[in-house]
């Protein structure tokens, strides 16, 4: 039998060469898969929501798309006048709305979870056209997890005297609610949900980058045909947030942001008998044992600082990794690293997103540079970064001293730190060693050291072998500079009732 010969044209290694990265691994370029955007109508202009209907004011600014610089629309800018109306709005609704029954009140908050989500694909692309995060974090994290907190609050409107047996708990009144732009929708969901299951009216206001997919919600509370004046949204920047903070009518505020504000906040209150919650800044120790699922904690270690670009409060943006293991922690980080895709966040692909705004890459620009400045070796991505937009590449210093400012101010971008430590009770010195007291992670095989080491952190949160996961039944919030009072859980009733 004649066995015909089968030539095999020869590869050509031009083609091979262009699939193989440096290190010889393959590089895979994705295609672009782009998130339809084509069915969002974005108005012109957006009004303030006050008493149930669109109102007009004097002055409006511009809100970016951060990856692109371009303008998307125009936010009412709420003046003194604005928030007296806004807020006599929520206190004349507040008769209304007290006196709805616990079980219908329920059945509204209900309605708008359903309604959002039926719009989520639209709220996600928004939230990512005006705030720059990847689509891929807004629509499996930012948009569910509202969505599950207006449940999860829906539930409890009937069953205060559950969550609190043997007292008489009461609505507070009209309360202030300011929040700031890395998770837009998800803070005032985190916000408005416990407060309306408790009986209480709002006036809330979105931070100046990212007012739109408040706006929105407006649309769904108009849907969701809640009482006029119960919730009332406000745009501006932080002098409007100040109007809502001092207004004596407001009898509680509720704020999320910088430790800054929050302590201006403070001075304002104090005196006052205003209830507060602060949900401030943080710098979380994410700490790794020699003993730890190393390729898992990769994992953690780029969730806990790379998602949402690091402006995420709760970062592990300290990493205490144990000293022998130092090395290969930083290699397979670097390797990882390789990975990340960083651009057109509304790409399904894309990894890391754009920064904020400008001002909040010239701050972190700033503390970079400080690190570099103080001694510390920089490691950044070698990605190419688009030529329009706000970016900053995924970054660490390893050999960082506790007193670097970038071991110590939140830098609130994609910028971790690497310390290292011998001993569990050096990793819990260090890790305590901040004027924060947010969250931290743990990173161990051992059941043990993981309760021994948490018992010890002074954190509100804190994950072990996992980062950045969150629940609305599970509350949040901090210690020490990080604020005070609890958002999600039965303990997020609390800051809504006398
Ligand atoms: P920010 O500058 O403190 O602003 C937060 C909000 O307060 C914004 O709506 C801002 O308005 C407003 N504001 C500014 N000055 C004010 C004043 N004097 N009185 C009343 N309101 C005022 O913080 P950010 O830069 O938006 O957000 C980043 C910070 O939030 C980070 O420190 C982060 O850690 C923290 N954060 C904490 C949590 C938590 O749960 N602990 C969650 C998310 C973020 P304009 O934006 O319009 O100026
Ligand atoms: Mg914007």
């Amino acid at each position: 039998m004649k066995v015909k010969q089968i030539t095999k044209s020869k590869p050509s290694t031009k083609g091979m060469e262009n699939l193989k990265a440096k290190n010889n691994l393959p590089k895979w370029e994705y295609s672009k898969t782009i998130e339809d955007s084509k069915h969002i109508n974005l108005k012109d202009e957006y009004d303030l929501f006050v008493n149930g209907k669109l109102v007009k004011t004097k002055t409006y600014f511009e809100t970016v798309n951060p990856a692109t610089e371009e303008v998307l629309a125009k936010a009412a800018y709420a003046s003194k006048e604005d928030i007296d109306n806004a807020v006599l709005s929520a206190e004349k609704a507040f008769n209304v709305w007290r006196k709805v029954t616990p079980k219908e009140k329920g059945k509204y908050i209900f309605r708008i979870a359903r309604i959002l989500q039926e719009k989520a694909r639209e709220f996600a692309v928004i939230e990512t056209m005006d705030g720059g995060k990847p689509i891929r974090e807004s629509k499996s994290i930012d948009i569910p997890l509202s969505i599950a907190h207006f449940f999860y609050y829906a539930g409890w409107a009937d069953k205060l005297s559950f969550a609190f047996p043997d007292k008489n708990v009461k609505p507070i009144g009209v309360v202030g609610q300011i929040i700031p732009w890395n998770f837009p929708l998800m803070m005032a969901a985190w916000k408005i949900a416990p407060a309306l299951a408790c009986g209480n009216t709002i006036v809330i206001k979105s931070a100046e980058t990212t007012p739109l997919t408040l706006y929105k919600l407006a649309e769904v509370i108009q849907e969701a045909e809640l009482p006029d004046g119960v919730v009332n949204i406000v745009s501006g920047d932080g002098a409007t947030g100040s109007h809502i903070v001092n207004h004596p009518k407001v009898r509680k505020i509720a704020f999320t942001g910088s430790t800054e504000v929050g302590k201006i906040i403070m001075k304002a209150t104090a005196g006052t008998d205003k209830k507060l919650t602060l949900e401030l800044g943080g710098k979380a120790a994410n700490i790794i044992f020699e003993d730890a699922p190393i390729d898992a904690a990769i994992e953690g270690i780029i969730n806990g600082i790379y998602f949402n670009q690091g402006h995420v409060c709760c970062a592990g943006s300290r990493l205490l990794v144990q000293e022998s293991i130092r090395d290969i922690v930083i290699n397979k980080l670097k390797y990882r690293m390789k990975n990340l895709r960083v651009g057109d966040p509304l790409d399904k692909n894309t990894d890391v997103g754009a920064i904020n705004s400008k001002m909040q890459l010239n701050k972190i620009k700033e503390l970079v540079k400080s690190g570099i400045d103080e001694g510390a070796n920089i490691y950044q991505c070698d990605c190419k970064l688009p030529k329009k937009g706000f970016w900053f590449k995924p970054t660490f210093f390893s050999n960082v001293a506790q007193s670097h400012r970038i071991a110590n101010e939140e830098v609130f971008g994609p910028v971790l730190s690497i310390l290292t430590f011998r001993t569990p009770e050096e990793a819990v010195v260090k890790a305590n060693n901040t004027f924060y007291g947010l969250s931290a992670g743990v990173w161990t095989s051992k059941g043990s050291k993981v309760f021994n080491i948490l018992s010890k952190i002074k954190a509100g949160v804190i994950w072990a072998n996992t980062f950045n996961k969150f629940n609305p039944a599970s509350p949040f919030g901090g210690y020490k500079e990080s604020g005070f009072g609890r958002e999600g859980g039965k303990h997020g009733l609390e800051a809504y009732v006398d």
